[in-house]
């Protein structure tokens, strides 16, 4: 991976969608609210996939080399300015937050995970480091004319599919979702989603977004499918599809688990028909009966999302209703007795994951239930809305760094996969890729 001798220039906008550099200002960057100095060797080039934000009513900040301080950028040649930054593209885990500071009154962000952008060398340059080299999300895997003939076939194959119909109209039409796409192409991990509620209010939810002046980036499913639906396309993708896994629990519906009675009945009858394949669950981990019986029925894998495994912090984000971080844990307690493969989605913040206790209190959580993976995902959310969230706590003065809470976490549990992607069975065995 191509590294700079020296960090790049910084970038602003001019609030009317054209971005540009500033001479002499180095690109910075925050961990949380703190401004922060990346290493020259923590930018990378802009990814293919990534695409870039104007911050509105935010300043941008930069660092100025030669009187060695960060400074605010209110305006660059007498024109007021915005902080820029850059949404990095799956398989990659941004290192910081940008640069910014926000006015009173500005509005909330949308459901994104910004990260710091700067330019050098003519290009664009961000702080990141890829997790997964798995391909299923890159964008050079899709072939716009090959996704159309397939979407069409799909909706021909399954004419009296609701859930089909939904996967193609709104998940690959309307939302581009790479596992749907997937689906219609016939290869690797392919959505089913079964349930329009959920027990849980993540602030950050993709799905529902109530009264918080942000959109939600896709809607919830609007009915509940039948076991017929789910298998009439689910088993002939197990059956056919190079390293194939069909999995419950998308970001187009609510917790899973609220349907456990559909999905186990639906696992059974696949598990009849074929062996081949992974089938998994991604999933709040509200209910470890639920989850015991998914397991008994032949669930495979499972993958538990935590913005914090300290509970207070858990519940500030995730505002559990009618269940607690113990039955999470108590899931995870389950899925390791029954020998699952157990991945854990955290829900990365610069500056507040890499925080002593909660490195402290992650470990603890992976020692305790054995858990094989960490699929690091970019807390897609207004920085400043989870600081206000935080309401100050969860701050500490010094935090390692994302690469150094990385390798803390691998000494302590050198077992540990990272990762973005949920893996199938083929690539359980397999080391986990290199972090470059
Ligand atoms: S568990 Fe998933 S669907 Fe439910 S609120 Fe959280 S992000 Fe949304």
């Amino acid at each position: 991976m191509t590294r700079p001798d020296k960090p790049p220039l910084a970038v602003v906008s001019d609030g009317r969608g054209r971005v540009f550099e500033i001479p002499r200002m180095e690109a910075a960057a925050m961990l949380l609210d703190r401004p922060a100095r990346p290493a020259a060797s923590e930018w990378i080039p802009l990814p293919e996939g990534s695409c870039m934000f104007e911050l509105p009513g935010r300043r941008p900040m930069g660092y100025d080399p030669v009187r060695r301080r960060f400074e605010f950028i209110p305006d660059f040649r007498g024109k007021p300015v915005l902080a820029a930054a850059a949404f990095i593209a799956p398989g990659y885990l941004r290192l910081y937050l940008p640069g910014r500071l926000k006015e009173p009154h500005a509005p909330r962000l949308p459901l994104f995970a910004y990260a710091p952008v700067g330019w050098k060398d003519g290009r664009f340059w961000t702080t990141g480091l890829r997790v997964d080299q798995d391909v299923r999300h890159d964008p050079a895997q899709f072939d716009p004319d090959s996704l159309r003939l397939a979407s069409d076939r799909a909706l021909r194959r399954f004419p009296d599919n609701r859930l089909v119909r939904h996967l193609v109209r709104n998940c690959v039409r309307q939302y581009a979702c790479p596992n749907a796409q997937n689906f219609v192409l016939g290869r690797w991990e392919c959505p089913v989603p079964v349930s329009p509620a959920c027990n849980s209010a993540c602030a950050g939810c993709i799905s529902e977004q109530k009264g918080a002046d942000v959109r939600s980036s896709q809607d919830r499913l609007g009915f509940t499918p039948t076991v017929r639906e789910i298998l009439e396309y689910a088993v002939p993708h197990l059956e056919n599809a190079d390293r194939p896994m069909i999995s419950f629990g998308q970001g187009c519906e609510g917790e899973p688990l609220l349907k456990s009675g559909l999905i186990e009945k639906a696992v059974r009858s696949a598990r009849r028909e074929t062996d081949r394949g992974t089938i998994h669950v991604n999933t709040n981990g509200s209910d470890p009966k639920a989850v015991e019986r998914l397991l008994q029925a032949g669930l495979d894998s499972i993958r538990v999302s935590l913005f914090s495994a300290r509970p207070e912090f858990y519940d500030a984000y995730h505002r559990p209703n009618n269940y607690a971080f113990g039955d999470v844990t108590e899931s995870l307690g389950r899925a390791r007795a029954a020998g699952a493969w157990i991945s854990l989605n955290c829900l990365v913040l610069p500056g507040f994951t890499d925080g002593p206790e909660e490195t402290e209190a992650l470990i603890a959580l992976i020692q305790k239930y054995r858990v094989d993976m960490i699929q690091t995902r970019n807390l897609n959310m207004d920085p400043d809305w989870m600081l206000e969230i935080l309401g100050g706590h969860g701050k500490t003065l010094k935090t390692a760094g994302l690469r150094k809470w990385m390798a803390a976490i691998r000494k302590a549990a050198p077992w540990i996969r990272f990762g973005y992607f949920n893996p199938p069975k083929e690539d359980w065995g397999r080391e986990g890729d290199p972090l470059v």
